[in-house]
């Protein structure tokens, strides 16, 4: 059973048609890339599978089911996005801790145990007390991740979690990241519009155009066809 799937997913705004009936399948455990240019649906794709969006048409599954109806906080998702800001006015702890508002830490621990053993998988160990805007773009993003990753959900989506970041410190947090997701073995679906970062990270890439997937496969498959 794929852990997440889009079935004949059409996306409509209006005029615009952000997806033009889209199925894919991600495994479970696997890590997923859209990639593709700005306005092509990529964004849509992953509020579709967060509930912050609906379909037009067609049908979003986890493990085989539909979730239609099935709003955001109980879908056991953690996202990331692009401008998903820390709150200045909170430490590093309280951010994380945000994360626990509609769940108790999974396994039984307490929220401060939670966030610590969360800071620590990030490489942030002991950050509970600092101010986020003493941070680097990149543990920003990474304490973003902790918050994400806090409740123990099932599937995270990750938005251009790297677009403000210079080329030296994306390439660190990639490989960070791609760590990270391994050791819990969740299943990801990553969005980004640079390719080279795509084969990069991904067990299977998605090549979106226009609100259409043209290709999927491995880096090694998609790098392979001119
Ligand atoms: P990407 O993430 O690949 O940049 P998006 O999924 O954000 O693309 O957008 C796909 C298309 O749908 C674009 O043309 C965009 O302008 C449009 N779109 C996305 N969200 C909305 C919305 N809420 N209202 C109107 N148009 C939208
Ligand atoms: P990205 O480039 O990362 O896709 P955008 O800045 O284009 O993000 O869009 C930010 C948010 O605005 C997204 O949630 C998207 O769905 C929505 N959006 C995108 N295009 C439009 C639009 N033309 N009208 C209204 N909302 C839009």
């Amino acid at each position: 059973t794929p852990a997440v799937a889009l079935d004949g997913v059409t996306r409509r705004y209006g005029d615009t048609t952000a997806l033009k009936g889209v199925s894919l399948s991600v495994r479970e455990g696997e890590f997923f890339t859209l990639v593709g240019p700005s306005g092509c649906g990529k964004t849509t794709t992953l509020r579709l599978l967060a509930g912050f969006e609906t379909p037009t048409h067609g049908t979003v599954r986890f493990d085989g089911e539909s979730v239609a109806g099935v709003p955001p906080e109980a879908r056991d998702v953690g996202v990331v996005f692009q401008n998903y800001a820390l709150f200045p006015h909170m430490s590093v702890g309280e951010n994380v801790a945000y994360g626990l508002r509609f769940t108790d830490p999974p396994g039984g621990v307490s929220r401060d145990e939670r966030v610590s053993t969360l800071l620590e998988l990030v490489d942030l160990a002991g950050a509970e007390e600092r101010d986020p805007d003493t941070l680097s773009g990149g543990q920003q993003q990474r304490v973003a991740m902790a918050r994400a990753l806090a409740p123990g959900p099932d599937l995270l989506l990750l938005d251009e979690p790297m677009s403000a970041l210079d080329a030296k410190l994306r390439e660190r947090l990639r490989v960070q990241v791609r760590e990270i997701q391994r050791e819990l073995g969740i299943t990801t679906v990553y969005v980004t519009h640079d390719q080279e970062e795509a084969l990069a990270v991904s067990d299977r890439v998605a090549v979106v155009r226009d609100g259409h997937i043209e290709q999927v496969g491995t880096p090694r498959e998609i790098y392979r066809e001119p």
